[in-house]
C-alpha cells in the first residue's frame, strides 16, 4: 500500500514512524476529519457541512437551546439518525491496534478526541472525549443524566428513527438536552485535565483530522510544543500551523494503517 503514495509522502511516513517508535509518551488528538471516511460530515465540509442551513449560534449554544429547544433537540435527533449506522474506518481501527500493541511495549498512547461520535470506542480504543457524547442526554436545568438515552425506535423494515418530541426531566421538569459541550460552555474538568497532562508530558503530539480552530482543544498542540514535543499532523488539507514538524497530507484512513504497521514492526 505504501507504493500508492508519492515518494515524498512515503519518506514522511517512514520518518514519522521512526520518530514514534523511538518515543515513549505519545498524545493523539482527533477531530471530525477522522470520522469523515465513515460517512460523518465534518463541520467545515462545504458540500455536506452539518451547518449548511443554520449558523452555529442557532444550534449548538446554550442560548439557542433556551430560545428554541425544539429546533436544537430535533437537529441532534437528526444527527443521531445520521450517525447511527456508521462504523469505524481503518483510521479508528489502526489507532485501537496501536493502543493494544502499546500495552505490551513501554509506550503510553493517550487518545483524546473532539468528536462526539463513539467510533473510537467501537474500534476498541480507550479515549477521552473533550466535547461530550452524542449518545448521552442530561437535563439542561439540573444536569442530572437522563437514562433513556437516544429515544430510537425501529419500523418493521428495521429502519431506526429518532423521536423529535421534547423530553422533560423527571426531577425538575427542565428540558432534556444532549450531553455535548456547546460553544461557549466549559469543557468537562476531568477530560480537560487528562488532555492537558498528556499534551504537556508527551514527546510526540499527533493531530489528526482537525482544523485546529476550536479552542481550547486547539491549544493542546501548542502546549505540547512548549514542552519540547515534536508535532505531527495528519490532514489531506493541512492547517497553516507553523508548529508542525511532520505533515502527512493524506486521508487518515490511508495514512494511519500504514503508519501504525511501520511503528509496530520497527
Ligand atoms: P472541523 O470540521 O473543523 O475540521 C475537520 C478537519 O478534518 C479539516 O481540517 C479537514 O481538512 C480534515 N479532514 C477531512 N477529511 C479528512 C480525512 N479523511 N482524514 C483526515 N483529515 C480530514 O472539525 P474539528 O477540528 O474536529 O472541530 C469542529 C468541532 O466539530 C469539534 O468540536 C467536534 O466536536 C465537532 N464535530 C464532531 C463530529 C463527530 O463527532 N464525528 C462531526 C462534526 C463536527
Ligand atoms: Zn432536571
Amino acid at each position: 500500500m505504501l507504493a500508492e503514495l508519492s515518494p515524498a509522502l512515503i519518506a514522511e511516513v517512514k520518518l514519522a514512524a521512526q520518530l514514534l517508535a523511538s518515543k515513549q509518551r505519545i498524545c493523539i488528538l482527533t477531530g471530525a476529519g477522522i470520522s469523515a471516511e465513515s460517512g460523518i460530515p465534518t463541520f467545515r465540509d462545504k458540500q455536506t457541512g452539518l451547518w449548511e442551513n443554520y449558523g452555529v449560534e442557532d444550534l449548538a449554544t446554550p442560548e439557542a437551546f433556551t430560545r428554541d429547544p425544539k429546533l436544537v433537540w430535533s437537529w441532534y435527533q437528526w444527527r443521531r439518525q445520521m450517525v447511527a449506522d456508521k462504523a469505524p474506518n481503518p483510521a479508528h481501527h489502526a489507532l485501537a491496534q496501536w493502543q493494544y500493541h502499546a500495552q505490551t511495549s513501554d509506550q503510553q498512547v493517550t487518545l483524546i478526541t473532539q468528536n462526539v461520535d463513539d467510533l473510537h470506542e467501537q474500534a476498541g480504543s480507550a479515549v477521552t472525549h473533550l466535547h461530550g457524547h452524542l449518545w448521552r442526554n442530561r437535563c439542561g436545568q439540573c444536569e442530572i443524566p437522563y437514562q433513556d438515552q437516544s429515544r430510537a425506535s425501529y419500523d418493521n423494515q428495521g429502519t431506526m428513527s429518532f423521536d423529535k418530541t421534547l423530553l422533560n426531566c423527571p426531577h425538575c421538569d427542565g428540558y432534556i438536552r444532549p450531553d455535548i459541550v456547546w460553544f461557549g460552555e466549559a469543557l468537562p474538568v476531568q477530560a480537560w485535565q487528562t488532555a492537558e497532562e498528556a499534551a504537556a508530558n508527551c514527546e510526540v503530539f499527533i493531530s489528526i483530522g482537525t482544523s485546529s480552530l476550536v479552542y481550547p482543544a486547539a491549544g493542546l498542540a501548542q502546549l505540547a510544543k512548549q514542552n519540547c514535543a515534536q508535532v505531527i499532523e495528519v490532514n489531506p488539507d493541512p492547517t497553516p500551523n507553523t508548529i508542525v514538524d511532520i505533515t502527512l497530507a493524506e486521508k487518515a484512513g490511508v495514512i494511519l494503517p500504514l503508519l501504525i504497521e511501520e511503528i509496530t514492526t520497527l
